[in-house]
This record gives structure tokens, sequence and C-alpha cells, in this order.
């Protein structure tokens, strides 16, 4: 098919992103668009515990935001010289309650094959690790898509990510795809710690010491 083979040789010009198509059957989007195409952009700076501070992990996301944008941009006029219907989902969360993006993209990202849910409720890809931006296109097109990771590939006695999350929200459980969010992490904790700081830093702390811990990736950090 001609737009997949444009997607591909696009995104082929940036071999450091990881991509993968998904069908979005699953989800409530599906009445709309067929399929999802997920991006994975590696942060700016690939940090471990022992060079990590908040501000170089937030510098690090912002630099991957920008990569990503100009991509999605760069999709979007693919998509739009093929008369194909899409859309962007926001990234941010519906509300502060709840805590849920309105289309996630850690449960496409597992769905295309990306990478798996850590201990630590983020996407661990096997070349960065979790030190990724996620970002996803709902396309009402059908594509080649990649195979569904359905469970944790955590090593069963790793427990960094755990013993490092400073307000003990992690609860130690390794993924799999019938469980539910809250048997991983408890949410409300993770959000209040970094919430927290939005009077000091006028955001949330971005913590990022659950992903800086993690030993997936480590090949690619100090490159
Ligand atoms: S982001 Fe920070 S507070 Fe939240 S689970 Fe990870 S280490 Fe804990
Ligand atoms: S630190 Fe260990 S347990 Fe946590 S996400 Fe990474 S591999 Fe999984």
């Amino acid at each position: 098919m001609m737009l997949e083979k444009e997607i591909r040789e696009m995104l082929s010009e940036y071999p450091d992103i990881i991509y993968g198509f998904t069908d979005i059957s699953y989800c409530a989007y599906q009445e709309s668009y067929r399929s999802a195409l997920v991006l994975a952009v590696p942060y700016g700076e690939q940090l471990t515990p022992a060079d990590y501070t908040e501000e170089r992990f937030e510098q690090g996301i912002q630099t991957a935001k920008s990569r990503l944008e100009a991509i999605a941009l760069e999709v979007e006029q693919i998509l739009q010289k093929h008369q194909v219907k899409y859309w962007l989902p926001p990234v941010a969360q519906e509300n502060e309650t709840e805590l849920r993006a309105l289309f996630s993209f850690k449960t496409a990202a597992a769905r295309a094959g990306i990478g798996w849910f850590g201990k630590n409720d983020v996407i661990i890809t096997e070349r960065y690790g979790p030190r990724v931006r996620l970002s996803a296109i709902l396309i009402d097109e059908i594509f080649a898509y990649g195979q569904p990771i359905t469970a944790g590939r955590c090593p069963e006695n790793c427990t960094k990510c755990i013993d490092i999350c400073p307000c003990k929200a992690l609860k130690n459980q390794q993924w799999s795809i019938e469980k539910d969010r809250s048997e991983i992490i408890d949410y409300q904790k993770c959000n209040r710690m970094r919430s927290a700081f939005i009077k000091i830093l006028g955001r949330k702390n971005a913590c990022g010491l659950c992903l800086a811990a993690c030993p997936f990736g480590c090949s690619e950090q100090k490159s």
C-alpha cells in the first residue's frame, strides 16, 4: 500500500525512533479509526540514577517532545496528501481524578509491539528501556501491524524501580494485559508527590527516578 510505504520510508530517516502500527478494535475509537501509528522517541538524555536530576530529565523530555511534534507533522502531511481521516489524541489526562488519557499511548504501544508495561507502569523498550516519549496518531486505514506484547518481560527479581520510588507507589507486580493499572501502581500517590511541586516549579515534578533506575536500555545510555 502506497500510504504505508510512504510513512515507513519517511520514518526510516529517523533510525533512532521506534514505531509500530496496531489495530484499535480494542478501544472506543474503533468506530472512527481503524489503526494507530505509535511513535517512541528517545529522551534527549538517557539518564541513570548516577547522573539523574529532575531538571535534566525534564529537559530530555522536552527535547523528545519537540522531535515528536516535528515527526508527527511529517506524518500528517502524508496523510493529508492521501486524504485519509486521522486524529492526534491529546497527551494530557482528561481530569485529575481518574488521571487517564482519552487514548492510552502506552496500551497502544504494547499492542503495536513496541514494549511492555514495566513494574513501574511505564512502557519498557528493549533499546532504551523506559527512556522514550510516546505519541500516537489514529488513522482510518489498515496497516501491517506489530506483534502485540501481552505480558511483562521484567526480570522476576528486579526491583530497582520499586526501591527507588520516593513515595513507595509501585507494588512490585509483573504486568499482564488482564491487569488493571491499580494492581501495579498507586497512581494517586505518585501524582500527589509530583503535584506538590507545582507551587515551586510551576509544573508537576517530572520525576523519572523509576525510569532512570531501569537496567533496560543501558547500552544506549552513554552513546
Ligand atoms: S514517577 Fe516517581 S513517584 Fe511516580 S512511581 Fe516513579 S519514582 Fe515513584
Ligand atoms: S527497573 Fe526492573 S522491574 Fe522496574 S521496569 Fe525496569 S526491568 Fe522492570
